[in-house]
């Protein structure tokens, strides 16, 4: 188990520690034994989203909420704000582990999904600086081109429409993000830009207000059937909930569950209003485009550019540190990417780079579960799309706790079980060559401006 760090120091975690309202000094730890309905471990979205719907559910249940560090300490926090309806597994992957149906009813939830988010943020008053401009996708070369079109085929062939996903001409993509080299792209509406740290901070404070105890600097060393076991006691109830994320491995017997997987991001100083006029983003739509080595971004509220990406190394062991968040070289790159797509940046001031832990199962697709034997329940495995889908998430879990026998409980993800990842070094191995080989696809396709099999092939072996 990973040592806690110094309690003043959670400002310095990211740009959103950094700007939320309030205190982040950690709340009282668990004071000893106690009984409860439902005990969970993890305060991020995917722990307080359950203990949210299960409070409204019942508000007669004792729910309690044991948390290592601070609310929000983990990767809730940190991310890019895309409160999106993406889901890590594509619709034909969906489609072959559960029907066709599943899959479209798994990509609807998902868009209803976004508009749950903004609704209980309006109803508990959470300012977390939401708009709803959806997602535009960048084609920044003819490969990329042909592989929007292919994105949109893909929609259209399981009955999703240009209100949902549409091609976008260049001029139109430009209007949106007037990036460097734009070709075309694609535009979603079924996105909001927010600030993950006003969220989840903003969350925590509702849970308490309604009744759920949340002890902080409380980490659980062992999870089983009726306990959740941490330093300073133990929390003996029905069901026991893991929301622990990219944060799994290191518990008992979870090692090969979950891998994580780091991603990092940078934000600028605030742009002068004569940047913002030229690179657009009114509206605040997120913005990537459509090469293999994931890019993330956001226009923040207070007009500044936030950017993140994948690429830094999977580390032996599954291992998770703070130096891991933090990788000079990769700031550098985000950095040189962002000038690229945006020249007229220039020489701007980069004030904050962090980055943290992503959970990837195995084979790519989340899952939400309560094995009603044991009483033991679970979320997680997002990838890099848990924003949205942390809220689907909770609601799965406090139906499924309370017996609620509700459309959500029924879609695909419920129950699946990811198969566990290799032993090391073979997990290392792995996850580490298909990283490189997407940004080695990258600058391939740059290169000849030929689609790269290589990420595809890659991807099937990894089982994206
Ligand atoms: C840099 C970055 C950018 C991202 N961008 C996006 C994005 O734009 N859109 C999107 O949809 N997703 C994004 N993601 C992913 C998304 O943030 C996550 O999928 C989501 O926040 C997961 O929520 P969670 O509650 O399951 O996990 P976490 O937020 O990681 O919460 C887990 C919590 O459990 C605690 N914990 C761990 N172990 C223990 C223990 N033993 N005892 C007690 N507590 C424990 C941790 O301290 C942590 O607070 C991004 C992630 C990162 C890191």
């Amino acid at each position: 188990m990973v040592g806690m760090r110094a309690a003043g120091s959670y400002r310095k975690l990211s740009f959103w520690h950094d700007t939320v309202p309030g205190s982040l000094e950690p709340g009282d730890p668990l004071p000893g034994d106690v009984e409860a309905d439902v005990a969970i471990a993890g305060a991020g979205y995917t722990g307080l989203w359950t203990a949210y719907y299960l409070a409204c559910a019942n508000p007669d249940l004792k729910i309690v909420v044991c948390e290592r560090e601070i609310a929000g300490f983990g990767a809730s926090g940190r991310n890019g704000g895309w409160c999106s309806a993406l889901f890590p597994a594509s619709l034909g992957k969906l489609e072959r582990m559960a029907g066709t149906d599943a899959a479209i009813a798994m990509y609807r939830a998902m868009q209803a999904t976004v508009d749950e988010v903004g609704r209980v943020a309006a109803a508990e008053g959470i300012d977390c600086h939401w708009a709803k401009g959806g997602t535009v996708q960048l084609a920044r070369s003819q490969v990329q081109l042909e592989r929007a079109r292919e994105e949109v085929a893909e929609a259209r062939k399981f009955g999703f429409g240009e209100e949902d996903l549409r091609l976008l001409p260049a001029a139109q993509a430009r209007e949106l993000a007037s990036a460097a080299d734009v070709v075309g792209g694609t535009f979603t509406p079924h996105c909001a830009a927010i600030h993950p740290g006003r969220l989840v901070r903003g969350l925590a404070g509702v849970v308490r207000a309604r009744g759920v105890s949340l002890f902080e600097r409380s980490p659980v060393v062992q999870i089983s059937p009726g306990r959740l076991v941490t330093a300073t006691g133990t929390v003996r109830a029905r069901y026991v909930i893991r929301a622990t994320e990219g944060y799994t491995a290191l518990l008992p017997g979870q090692r090969r569950a979950i891998a994580p997987v780091y991603s990092l991001m940078i934000s600028t100083a605030p742009l002068p209003e004569t940047a913002w006029a030229e690179i657009g983003l009114a509206g605040r739509p997120t913005f990537s485009d459509l090469r293999h080595l994931i890019i993330y971004g956001q226009r923040t509220a207070d007009g500044r550019l936030a950017f993140g990406g994948r690429g830094a190394p999977y580390h032996l062991g599954s291992a998770v540190r703070p130096s891991f968040d933090r990788v000079p070289a990769v700031f550098d790159a985000l950095r040189r990417t962002l000038a690229e797509l945006f020249p007229v940046l220039g020489e701007v001031e980069v004030t904050h780079g962090w980055g943290g832990p992503i959970g990837v199962p195995r084979d790519w697709c989340a899952s939400a579960g309560l094995d009603c034997a044991t009483g033991l329940g679970w979320a997680g495995g997002y990838v890099g799309d848990g924003v949205a889908t942390t809220n689907l998430a909770g609601r799965t879990l406090a139906d499924l706790i309370t017996g609620n026998d509700s459309e959500i409980t029924r879609l695909p993800w419920v129950g699946h079980r990811s198969p566990r990842w290799e032993p090391e070094p073979l997990r290392w191995l792995a996850a580490n060559a298909g990283l490189r080989t997407m940004s080695w696809a990258d600058r391939q396709e740059a290169r000849t401006g030929q689609p790269s099999r290589a990420a595809a092939v890659m991807g099937r072996f990894l089982g994206a």
